[in-house]
């Protein structure tokens, strides 16, 4: 080999070397990225672990928080508001009722009939519609008028198709899901807005006038003679078909609860309610916070992104407006550390812009490439195609999002059977002797209503999962979740009926100390 020969032999061996050598040190880039995006989900496992242990404690601080809320005003985050509600539906009711349920996404106006016997609902005709954004953010006029003339439009469809008497007059229930402070059974004053309404000129104002003041603007004939909110018309629904239902739990947009209380353990009114027995109390437990709650950094960030900082912490991890923008939250964190996604993304920067269904579909994906999730990942976030190892990421991070919001809010629940006595522990039966509690422990249902919670399978499996866990298989089979669709709207209908028949009986108002 002469001279050329061997410097050009040299010359290819020191390139393939530098090539071989910047492979090998992309690969081994890539093995450290790889492993941090890893450590990224590890540490969000570790983050969001909910292991009984820590749920009983989650039971323990709600049952501990609603008695300081109900023992005085602003003794808890839960606000434990009264609704004035004594006689749930008793499946009696007779007649035509209108409702209206407006607290989230949508809002949807509903016709029910009543046919007297339990179980016997005869028809509902449902009007569903999302709320336009600049509704949401605009003037409490400019909203109340939107609703009141689609109102209108309904109750002139609805009685154009079927008679209606003139001489009758239309009662309404208006669901109305935001904290409000009743001042009796069919008006309240708007505490505060969530889920992304901000309306200030209503903040202090009572509800049900508005409505009222709104549909007669339109001159339409009919009275707002029950205010309440979706948890409260959950309960009514449940408690129309199944008498043994005690408490109604919100999982949608939102999340929220109610629960029949004795009314001497209402003890910031003790004296002043004129009306003995039970009362539906309504938890707001949105704002329920502990310190056991496993919060992690994306928590803390969400919040103070959002337009209620350090309000609503329990509802920020389980409700269907948040989750979604929990995983964009850790993607995002992930795509900093390995380019597989790609250039980050401008668009995983928009808040909320991975809504919970897409979430919940990448969730439940099960073609075996996970198609779904690459095609969600490039349509929603401009990913380009995304490997399989990172979509199972993906996936992953969904499954731990999901599971911890449903296992709190399985605890959640199991707070509420606490405080009342129904989870077996104590109250009812002695906690000492399992076997025995399990048979002096009554029946007990809980109504559910909410988006998340229908749609969203696995959403449900962990919840009743972590319910079994936490009550235990004696206790477990006692307690019933039932989903009352629609229960949010029939219920104010239904109540709307129960306070028609009741219009008589005295109406108690109280001055809270
Ligand atoms: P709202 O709470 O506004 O009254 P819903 O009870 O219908 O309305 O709940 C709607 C919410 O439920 C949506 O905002 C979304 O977060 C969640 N949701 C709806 N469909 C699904 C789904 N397929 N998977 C997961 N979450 C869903
Ligand atoms: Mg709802």
């Amino acid at each position: 080999m002469g001279k050329v020969g061997v410097k050009l032999a040299v010359g290819c061996a020191v390139a393939a070397c530098v090539v071989a050598s910047v492979m090998v040190g992309r690969r081994v880039r890539r093995k450290r990225a790889w492993r941090r995006v890893v450590k990224v989900l590890e540490e969000l496992e570790e983050g969001c672990a909910t292991p009984v242990a820590r749920l009983r404690q989650v039971v323990d601080a709600m049952a501990v928080e609603m008695h300081a809320g109900l023992v005085s005003e602003g003794g808890s985050k839960l606000k434990m508001l009264l609704t004035f509600v004594h006689n749930l539906p008793s499946g009696s009711e007779e007649g035509t009722y209108y409702s209206l349920d407006l607290g989230g996404t949508n809002f949807r106006i509903l016709r029910v009939q009543l046919g007297g016997q339990r179980s016997a609902i005869i028809g509902h005709d449902v009007d569903r519609q999302p709320i336009p954004q600049h509704l949401m953010t605009g003037t409490s006029e400019e909203l109340f008028d939107f609703i009141a003339s689609s109102l209108k439009d309904f109750v002139e469809r609805e009685e154009n198709v079927s008679e209606h008497s003139q001489s009758e007059r239309r009662e309404l229930g208006f669901t109305f899901s935001f904290p409000v402070k009743q001042t009796s059974s069919s008006s309240g004053i708007l505490i505060k807005w969530t889920k992304g309404f901000v309306i200030e000129d209503m903040v202090g104002s009572d509800v049900s006038e508005c409505l009222q003041q709104a549909i007669s603007r339109k001159g339409l004939d009919m009275r707002v003679n029950a205010l309440i909110n979706d948890t409260v018309g959950t309960l009514a629904l449940g408690h129309y078909h199944d008498e043994d239902t005690v408490a109604a739990v919100i999982i949608g947009t939102g999340t929220n609860a109610c629960y029949l209380e004795r009314a001497d353990a209402i003890i910031k009114c003790q004296g002043l309610l004129t009306t003995p027995g039970d009362m539906v109390v309504n938890m707001e437990w949105g704002n329920f916070w502990s310190s056991h709650l496993p919060r992690t950094s994306y928590d803390i960030d969400l919040d103070a992104d959002s337009p209620n900082p350090n309000d609503q912490g329990f509802e920020k991890m389980i409700s269907g407006m948040y989750l979604g923008d929990i995983v964009r939250r850790v993607i995002l964190r992930m795509s900093e550390e390995l380019d597989v996604f790609g250039p980050v993304s401008s668009k995983l920067q928009v808040p909320f812009i991975l809504r919970t269904p897409l979430m919940a579909a990448m969730h439940e994906d099960d073609t075996p490439d996970l198609r779904e999730v690459a095609q969600i990942l490039r349509e929603t976030l401009e990913f380009p195609d995304i490997p399989q190892n990172v979509r199972k990421l993906v996936v992953r991070v969904c499954d731990v999002v999901t599971r911890r919001a449903a296992r709190l809010a399985a605890a959640g629940i199991v707070g509420i059977l606490k405080k009342i006595g129904r989870d077996g522990s104590g109250g009812i039966a002695s906690g000492k002797n399992e076997g025995a509690s399990q048979s002096k422990m009554r029946r007990t249902v809980v109504a559910v209503e909410g988006g998340l919670y229908t749609n969203y399978t696995l959403f449900r499996e962990y919840l009743n999962e972590a319910m079994t866990q936490i009550l235990g298989e004696e206790i477990a089979p006692s307690v019933i979740v039932k989903v009352m669709e629609d229960g949010s709207g029939i219920g104010a209908a239904l109540l709307a009926a129960a306070a028609a028949s009741h219009s008589t009986s005295s109406v108690d108002t109280v001055q809270i100390l």
